[in-house]
């Protein structure tokens, strides 16, 4: 059986989430952005919370950590590099471990570059992506800690997997990243009908909060920076997709 899945707002723009195994009732928040959030979500659902899977240590991300763990009783799995949780941690991962969630299992990934403690979770029987803060809708996560050239292999890394892979990204920015994608692709068809969507969905004040790797390898200009369009329009043909996907990078940061 597949993973049950549930998505929420958090904070302003977090995207929290539940994931459940429908045969166990093992079930894990993805990070904590803040315990009432996911408390409701629970409660919402009525499902039971067994463990806290982390994808970095960004307050954002874990400052709800603590309530849950001490109201619940969750396992905390976290990335081993992490260092905003002390004493919290049960399971520190690393690359290539497996994670067992009741009767599903994942696979670690490091990924840093936006931070250094960076991990998705790869749900490759669910195709499934617990992405964090590497991938988002139309965009992909600032350098903040990390460095470029890894947030690159990252999301070259994320780009190579099955095109209906779903992802679960760490934050609804969709609707900006939308529009800097249209400034970055403007001839790309696939792009500006999905941008009109991000519009619509984003003034209907829904969350957008998961994607497949098809749509991104066919949206996102993060995962396009092979592309000769792209290349052009930050003024580099010709030039190192790894440059060009910096430059993008950049050019996102000033507006
Ligand atoms: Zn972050």
């Amino acid at each position: 059986m597949n993973a049950e899945l549930h998505l929420f707002r958090c904070l302003n723009d977090n995207v929290g989430a539940l994931i459940r195994d429908p045969e166990t009732g093992a079930c894990a928040s993805i990070d904590a952005p803040e315990a009432p959030a996911v408390d409701e979500a629970l409660a919402h659902t009525g499902w039971r919370l067994t463990d806290i899977l982390v994808t970095h240590g960004h307050q954002d991300h874990v400052q709800g950590v603590g309530a849950l763990k001490e109201r619940h009783g969750a396992r905390v799995v976290a990335p081993a590099a992490c260092e905003t949780l002390p004493g919290l941690v049960d399971v520190a991962v690393r690359e290539g471990d497996s994670v067992t969630l009741g009767g599903l299992a994942a696979q670690v990934w490091e990924t840093p570059g936006h931070c250094a403690d960076h991990v998705v979770f790869h749900f490759a029987d669910d195709k499934l992506l617990v992405a964090g803060d590497v991938l988002f809708v139309m965009g992909c996560g600032r350098v903040f800690g990390g460095d470029y050239a890894s947030l690159f292999t990252a999301l070259e890394r994320v780009r190579a997997l099955p095109e209906d892979t779903r992802a679960i990204v760490g934050h609804d920015y969709t609707l900006a990243n939308a529009r800097f994608a249209l400034k970055a692709d403007p001839d790309n068809a696939a792009l500006r009908e999905r941008a009109a969507r991000a519009e619509t969905e984003a003034a209907s004040g829904s969350l957008w909060g998961m994607t497949t790797i098809g749509e991104e390898k066919a949206t996102n200009p993060f995962l396009r920076a092979q592309e000769p369009a792209l290349a052009a329009s930050v003024g580099m043909a010709g030039a190192d997709p790894s440059d060009v996907f910096r430059a993008l990078r950049e050019w996102k940061n000033k507006g």
